[in-house]
């Protein structure tokens, strides 16, 4: 991530551990992630074992963890500069 914005040269960390709010953003999205590959499997995959739950969600996770890490950031600063 730019310390700076490459169009606008505004500053995204005002303060040390400003991003630190950012984890309920990814918090809400891991949750989401969680529950969302839950439902298919359970609706289009006939219910797996535990084990297959487990497995499948960790992978969903770990593939949209750059997502999951820049959007939360994304929208934690559109929550918190409402200028
Ligand atoms: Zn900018």
């Amino acid at each position: 991530m730019h310390a700076n914005c490459p169009s606008c040269n505004l500053r995204y960390e005002k303060e040390p551990g400003n991003f630190y709010g950012a984890m309920y953003v990814s918090y809400g999205f891991s949750v989401g992630i969680f529950l969302v590959t839950a439902f298919i499997l359970y609706h289009f995959f006939s219910d797996p074992t535990l084990s297959v739950y487990l497995i499948t969600i960790s992978l969903v996770a770990l593939v949209l963890f750059p997502f999951n890490f820049r959007y939360s950031r994304v929208i934690f600063l559109y929550l918190i500069w409402k200028s």
